[in-house]
């Protein structure tokens, strides 16, 4: 077995029973087509289903270029690939989503931009096929994205992706914890390129991700990458602050010079609830940010293998 193939491939696995099966298929043939030494990295991300058992029995059937990580409990997509990232042994590399939204038969696409002398690859989908609201969401964010940070890309949401590995090492040097992986191989990138690639339903099952998860992501892309709504956030309140104050030298003058106090309760509540909704937002985000802080300085094992399947 090579102990440095050229390739290595990427697949974090969240219950997935039912597409591995026909990943092993397709992804296999087009690999062993490459005419380059490789490597398979998954990892269990705590799935609950049958994804451990068929992981292994693809491990005994290609024990010379599979490996395994195998997490103790779920801990999401990002730190999946980041657990693999700290393990591979290839020069490029290839990360894939495991229910076959991202074709293997595209990863040669991604290869030849690699060897074209481009460090980042990503692929933006074509014709993507996901539901309405999610196209839209992606979007949404995209603008939010690239008008809050300096990070320019099509399709921040596809994970199929190519790498050298200097990329990596400095993805896993950074130690990240909330993290896209995409956006954080973008910063570390001199000569990124982009690449139109298929994208297919999933093959079976639903997506992993729920309304909840899918916002604290984004939340994890904007806020990990930028002070942007923080500095917006206190711009905001200062313009609001010197709105009030203006407002309170208004309703003084009416009530000092024309005697009329009127208007003042209502406005007053009026100018309390906003302020105060505004302070609400801004302690929230605020939060965001401790929150990080504190699993930074908290230093905890971000994820715990409970068992690798590699030959050594
Ligand atoms: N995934 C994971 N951990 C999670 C959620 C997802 O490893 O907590 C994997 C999942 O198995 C798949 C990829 O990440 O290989 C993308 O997930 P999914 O298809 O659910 O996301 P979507 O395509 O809907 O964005
Ligand atoms: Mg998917």
């Amino acid at each position: 077995m090579p102990t440095t193939p050229v390739l290595s491939i990427v697949i974090p696995v969240y219950n997935e029973e039912s597409n591995l099966p026909v990943l092993f298929q397709r992804l296999y043939p087009v690999l062993d087509g490459l005419g380059r030494s490789y490597e398979v990295i998954f990892t269990n991300d705590g799935s609950a289903d049958r994804s451990l058992e068929l992981l292994r029995a693809q491990f005994n059937a290609r024990p010379d270029v599979t490996r395994v990580v195998d997490f103790n409990a779920n801990y999401g997509q990002h730190m999946a690939i980041m657990a693999a990232f700290e393990r591979v042994r290839g020069e490029v590399v290839v990360t894939l989503d495991a229910d076959l939204q991202n074709p293997p038969e595209e990863i040669p696409k991604l290869l030849t931009q690699v060897e074209a002398g481009h460090d980042y690859v990503g692929g933006f989908r074509l014709n993507r096929q996901d539901s309405v609201f999610r196209t839209l969401a992606s979007k949404l964010i995209n603008v939010v994205r690239s008008r809050t940070t300096s990070i320019e890309m099509t399709d921040q949401g596809c994970m199929l992706r190519a790498y050298r590995r200097p990329i990596i090492d400095a993805i896993v040097r950074s130690g990240a914890i909330n993290t896209f992986i995409p956006a954080l191989a973008y910063s570390f990138s001199g000569n990124p390129a982009e690449v139109g690639v298929k994208h297919e339903e999933r093959h079976a099952g639903v997506s992993n991700y729920s309304f909840y998860q899918l916002i604290r992501l984004n939340f994890d892309l904007i806020t990990g990458f930028s002070l942007a709504p923080l500095q917006i956030f206190t711009m905001f309140a200062m313009a609001c602050s010197a709105g009030s104050f203006l407002l309170v030298l208004v309703l003084a003058y009416y009530r000092l010079f024309l005697n009329d106090d009127t208007k003042g309760v209502f406005t007053l509540f009026g100018i309390l609830f906003f302020l105060i909704s505004v302070t609400m937002v801004g302690i929230g985000l605020i939060g965001e940010y401790v929150g990080r802080t504190y699993q930074v300085v908290r230093a905890r094992q971000r994820y715990h293998v409970r068992e690798m399947l590699e030959t050594k």
